[in-house]
C-alpha cells in the first residue's frame, strides 16, 4: 500500500529513490562545573573545536564544483564567517570563565539568546538565519562530543541516486550530499526561505521541508517519490503511480532542456508585445547566472545583504566597490540598486543593539529607517551616485508609503549630489529614481507617486503580507496568503494603470513575478517589466513567447472580481491553458 504525506516544495522537479535515513540527531548539550584550574583548558578546547569545524568547512568548501550557483560558495562562507564572529568565539570563551560551565553549556547558552532574537525578527527570510546558528553551533557540538561531524561520514556506501530523508540538513551537508549524487531529500524542519533550501533550488535539486516525522513513517530503503513542487511525498507507491511519476520526471527533463533555446530569443509574445525580464540579485557573484540566463538588466539589487553578519554598516568606499563592480560586469545593461531594507530588529548587527519593536513589521524599517539613520543613508546614497559614473543605474526605495518619505529622500539625495558637484566626483545627474510598491497605500496612491518618480516596481512578496494582513511564514495563516486575492490583483491593477498614464515603465519583482502561472494573467493585466531569480527566468520567458495575448479567454481580467478562491483557480487555469 502507497503512503502520501504532505510538506512544503521548496526546490522543483521530480526524484525518484530509495529512501536512505539519516538518524543524526541534535548532539547532546551536558551542563556541568569546571574547577578554575582547568578553566584555561576548556576555553582551549572550545577554541580548538572551532579551528576544527573552521578546517572542516574550508574542507567542503574546496569540493564545491567550479560550475556550482554563486549561492553554494556564499552560504558555506557565512558559515565560515560565523565561527569568526565574536559572537560564537570570545561570548562563549567569556561565559565559560565567569560561570565556570563546560564548553558545550556555554555554546548552548549562546545560541539560545542568539536565536530568541531571530525568532523576534519580522522578516521571514532573516528570521531562518537562526537555522545558521543552529548548523554551526552543532557542527562545533560534534566535534566537542566526538560525534560523526560530516554527512560524508554518515552517508556510507554508494548514495547515489538515493531520497536523503533526515531532521534537516547544513548548507554544508547539501553540498556533499550533492556531490554524492543523491536524487533528492526530505527534512522534517526548515522553511522555504533556509539557506539549505535555496542551495537545493540553485543545485536543481529536488527537495521537501517541512515534513515533520517524516522518519517515522518512512522505512530505510524503501521506494520514494518525491514532488519537489507540491511537496508530495509518496512511499511504496503502486506500479501505475510510479509509471505516471517516471513520465513526469521525463517530461519534466525535456522540458528543462527544450527551455535552454530560449536563452538568446527576444523576449515577446506571439502578437508581438515586447517584455522586458530582469533579474533580481542579492551579491555580486548573482551576475554570473543572470547573464548566463540572457536578462536585460537588474531590476531589483537587495543592498541588505552587504550589511549583514557584520559589527558596523559598510562605508562609502567599500559600497562604491560593489556596486560599481556590478554595473561595469553589466555592461551597460540597466542595474536597479534598491537602498537597504532593513528594520529595527534586523539592524547592522542582527539587532543586538536595538529594541525590539511591538510589531515590526510596521515599525522602523527601510525607508524609513534610512531616513532615521542619514549618516548611514547619505553614505549609501554617496556610493550609488558615484558608481552610477560607470554605467547604467537606477535608484529604488523600499517601502515608501507617504510624499513626505519621498520629499525628504529626495532633499537628502539632491544634498549628497551637491555634496559631489562640490567634490568634482562624477555621477549620472539624469539617474532615475523609483519606488518599491509594496504597502497598500503607496498602490492605491500610485498615481500621485507616479508623478514625482521615473519608474514603479511592485514588490508583491510585501504587498500580499500588507494588503491581506497575512504573515505568509506563519503556518496557522498562510492558506491566506494569496496573489489572485482582488484585493491584491487590484492595487497591482491600479499601479500599473498609474504607471501608463503618467507614462512611466512599472516592473514586478516580488515572488508573483517569478510563478509561471501567474505570467499569462500579469501580461493580460499589462506588466511589461518582470523581475525574478535568474533560475526562473527561462520558464517565464517560453510562457511569454508562447502567449498571444489576443487568444486569452475574455474573462481573463475576470479575476479582478473574483473573490471565491476555488473558482479563481479554475480561472487560472483556463486562462493557462489556452493556446
Ligand atoms: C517584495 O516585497 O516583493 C520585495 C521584492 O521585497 P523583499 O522580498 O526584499 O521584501
Ligand atoms: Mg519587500
Amino acid at each position: 500500500m502507497s503512503l502520501e504525506l504532505q510538506g512544503i516544495g521548496v526546490s522543483r522537479g521530480i526524484a525518484m529513490g530509495r529512501a536512505h535515513i539519516l538518524f543524526r540527531d541534535q548532539p547532546d548539550t551536558p551542563e556541568y562545573c569546571i574547577p578554575p584550574e582547568h578553566i584555561d583548558k576548556e576555553v582551549k578546547r572550545l577554541k580548538t573545536a572551532t579551528k576544527i569545524a573552521r578546517k572542516q568547512l574550508k574542507a567542503i568548501r574546496k569540493k564545491i564544483p567550479g560550475d556550482a550557483p554563486a549561492d553554494v560558495s556564499a552560504f558555506i562562507d557565512t558559515h565560515l564567517l560565523m565561527l569568526k564572529d565574536s559572537t560564537l568565539t570570545k561570548i562563549p570563551a567569556n561565559m565559560i570563565r565567569k560561570r565556570g560551565c563546560n564548553a558545550e553549556w556555554a555554546l548552548q547558552l549562546q545560541r539560545d539568546s542568539l536565536v530568541s532574537v531571530f525568532e523576534e525578527i519580522d522578516d521571514p527570510y532573516l528570521r531562518t538565519r537562526k537555522d545558521d546558528i543552529d548548523h554551526v553551533i552543532n557542527r562545533i557540538h560534534r566535534i566537542l562530543s566526538d560525534e560523526e561531524t560530516s554527512i560524508e561520514e554518515i552517508l556510507p556506501g554508494n548514495p547515489k541516486g538515493a531520497i536523503i530523508v533526515a531532521d534537516d540538513l547544513s548548507p554544508a551537508d547539501t553540498v556533499l550530499m550533492q556531490n554524492k549524487g543523491i536524487a533528492g531529500f526530505v527534512i522534517e524542519h526548515g522553511g522555504i526561505t533556509s539557506h539549505t533550501t535555496i542551495l537545493a533550488r540553485s543545485l536543481g535539486i529536488p527537495a521537501i521541508v517541512s515534513l515533520p516525522s517524516a522518519r517515522r513513517y518512512i522505512q530505510d530503503n524503501e521506494p520514494l517519490i518525491i514532488d519537489g513542487t507540491s511537496g508530495t511525498l509518496i512511499a511504496g507507491a503502486t506500479l501505475e503511480i510510479s509509471n505516471a511519476y517516471k513520465e513526469r520526471l521525463l517530461m519534466h527533463r525535456s522540458h528543462l532542456y527544450s527551455l535552454s533555446r530560449y536563452k538568446t530569443e527576444p523576449t515577446q509574445t506571439l502578437d508581438g508585445k515586447a517584455i522586458t525580464l530582469l533579474a533580481n540579485a542579492e551579491l555580486p557573484e548573482d551576475i554570473t547566472a543572470i547573464t548566463e540566463a540572457g536578462a536585460a538588466g537588474i531590476g531589483l539589487y537587495r543592498t541588505e545583504f552587504l550589511y549583514m553578519n557584520r559589527s558596523d554598516p559598510p562605508e562609502e568606499e567599500e559600497q562604491l566597490t560593489v556596486y560599481r563592480n556590478i554595473v561595469e560586469s553589466m555592461h551597460g545593461a540597466p542595474v536597479t540598486i534598491r537602498t537597504f531594507d532593513l528594520g529595527a530588529d534586523k539592524t547592522v548587527d542582527g539587532g543586538r543593539s536595538s529594541i525590539m519593536a511591538i510589531n515590526p513589521a510596521l515599525g522602523l524599517r527601510a525607508i524609513r529607517l534610512s531616513l532615521n539613520q542619514p549618516t548611514m543613508f547619505i553614505a549609501q546614497l554617496r556610493a550609488i551616485l558615484r558608481a552610477s559614473a560607470y554605467g547604467n543605474i537606477k535608484i529604488l526605495f523600499p517601502m515608501v508609503s507617504s510624499l513626505q518619505e519621498l520629499a525628504q529622500t529626495q532633499i537628502l539625495l539632491d544634498h549628497c549630489k551637491s555634496e559631489l558637484d562640490e567634490e568634482g566626483l562624477d555621477y549620472d545627474r539624469d539617474i532615475d529614481i523609483g519606488i518599491m510598491i509594496e504597502v497598500p497605500a503607496a498602490a492605491i496612491c500610485a498615481e500621485i507617486f507616479a508623478e514625482k518618480v521615473d519608474f514603479l516596481s511592485i514588490g508583491t512578496n510585501d504587498l500580499i503580507q500588507y494588503t491581506l494582513a497575512v504573515d505568509r511564514i506563519d503556518d496557522h495563516v498562510n492558506y491566506l496568503y494569496d496573489p489572485l486575492h482582488p484585493a491584491v490583483l487590484r492595487l497591482i491593477q491600479t499601479t500599473l494603470s498609474a504607471g501608463k498614464k503618467h507614462h512611466i515603465p512599472v516592473s514586478m519583482c516580488g515572488e508573483m513575478a517569478s510563478d509561471p502561472r501567474y505570467t499569462r494573467l500579469l501580461l493580460a493585466m499589462g506588466l511589461e517589466h518582470f523581475s525574478m531569480h535568474p533560475n526562473a527566468l527561462l520558464e517565464v520567458k517560453q510562457i511569454i513567447n508562447e502567449t498571444d495575448l489576443a487568444k486569452l479567454p475574455d474573462n481573463t481580467l475576470g479575476l479582478l472580481n473574483q473573490a471565491d478562491s476555488y473558482q479563481a483557480e479554475q480561472l487560472l487555469l483556463e486562462i493557462n491553458q489556452t493556446t
